[in-house]
């Protein structure tokens, strides 16, 4: 590590995670060379790119002047760069920190859902790094959630849907599709760490649903971007921050043990700095508190199995606290009806009181006392879909 600068520290540790996932270096100019491929990632993941060609030969040029990784897959690329220079052009409204360059960030091809700002070493700044699980993951939990919202009007284009509380619980009662499909996903995260597994076919009214639930995932993803971004311009790694060593493949690099006053620090600048860029870019209030509120629902979700797995790293505040006070403080200075979060608690509340029931079914019939790691996902499934009756 010595005498590296941290654009080639990235690259050593995008490599490793590579190796470690796939065997090999993968050959991005080769896998979009494709044009199909391209495709599919922007009709899967909502991609907005006019001219492919144009975006994947200035990353091109940028990686010959090495001046981006090159290891960085130009689809997730774009998508991070995009979203973190939209925060650090308007920052300095939310926090006192002049002068800071952007942050250095890098993809990270590997199904986990995880984001996380790490250092090097001291002398070096710290690095952002996202996973490729968290765009799938974040496409797939608000594929399922917005299912729950029943439709009120249709009249052409314009759909809208219904948000009254009680009208949600019948949806997800009369329709057994959502549940089963949030079990499935909450346990293959618990057991599998990803969501490759998961069935991701959809009902057949899905395309009602899919302005919706793309919005609800830029929202959802440009929050976890902001959470991130507000640990580096807070300082939140500088002098006496406890750090934990991450090792990959060969590399071994600091990693941010946080307080849960600098997460709750990080959620709330978070929010305000995901809040105006969404707004510039026209989307709906409800719709964007409404995917910070799912995202940090989901983290506590995975903090919670997390603890279940017996993992002891609980790096985040429990679900309430994190909930309640991001709660409070959007409270204090929105001036818009934050009754939209109350409906994300009663979704949440009741897929997991109905999700515990399946998960209690599987711990005592598919585990029964055997370590989680015994079981194969196949097991699991056929509780899930085969014998659980949903
Ligand atoms: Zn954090």
């Amino acid at each position: 590590m010595v005498g590296m600068n941290p654009l080639e520290f990235l690259e050593e540790v995008q490599r490793e995670y590579m190796v470690s996932a796939y065997g090999d270096v993968i050959d991005y100019d080769e896998m979009y060379s494709n044009g199909n491929f391209f495709d599919f990632l922007q009709q899967e993941y909502n991609f907005k790119c006019e001219d492919r060609d144009k975006l994947i030969e200035s990353l091109r040029e940028m990686r010959s002047r090495h001046v981006i990784s090159q290891y960085e897959n130009p689809y997730y690329y774009k998508f991070f760069s995009d979203i973190i220079s939209n925060i650090h052009r308007i920052k300095d409204a939310f926090m006192d920190c002049h002068g800071l360059d952007m942050p250095l960030f890098g993809t990270v091809e590997f199904d986990m859902f995880c984001a996380q700002i790490r250092c090097p070493n001291s002398d070096m700044p710290p690095i952002i790094l996202f996973y490729s699980g968290i765009i799938q993951f974040a496409h797939d939990i608000t594929n399922v959630l917005t299912k729950a919202f029943p439709i009120q009007v249709l009249d052409g284009e314009k759909i809208t849907f219904g948000m009254e509380p009680e009208k949600i619980k019948d949806c997800i009662k009369s329709n057994r599709w959502i549940e089963k499909r949030f079990t499935d996903i909450v346990l293959s995260i618990f057991f599998c760490g990803n969501v490759d597994m998961c069935d991701v076919s959809q009902p057949e009214n899905d395309y009602l649903y899919r302005q919706f639930s793309n919005a609800l995932t830029d929202s959802f993803l440009t929050f976890i971007v902001a959470h991130e971004c507000a640990h580096y311009y807070l300082g939140h790694l500088e002098k006496d921050a406890i750090k934990g060593i991450v090792t990959v493949g060969k590399v071994q690099y600091e990693n941010l043990v946080p307080d849960w006053e600098q997460e709750f620090d990080a959620d709330y600048i978070g929010a305000l700095l995901t809040i105006p860029i969404l707004n510039e870019r026209k989307m709906d209030i409800q719709v964007i508190l409404g995917g910070i509120y799912v995202a940090m629902w989901v983290l506590s979700i995975i903090e919670n199995l997390q603890i279940k797995g017996g993992s002891d790293k609980t790096t985040h505040p429990l679900a309430k606290d994190r909930l309640l006070q991001i709660k409070e403080k959007l409270q204090k200075i929105m001036q818009t009806d934050l009754r939209v979060l109350e409906i994300y608690d009663v979704l949440f509340s009741d897929l997991w009181e109905r999700f515990s029931i399946i998960a209690k079914d599987v711990e005592g019939r598919v585990l029964a006392g055997r370590p989680a790691a015994e079981v194969t996902y196949e097991q699991i499934k056929k509780v899930i879909y085969d014998e659980a009756g949903i």
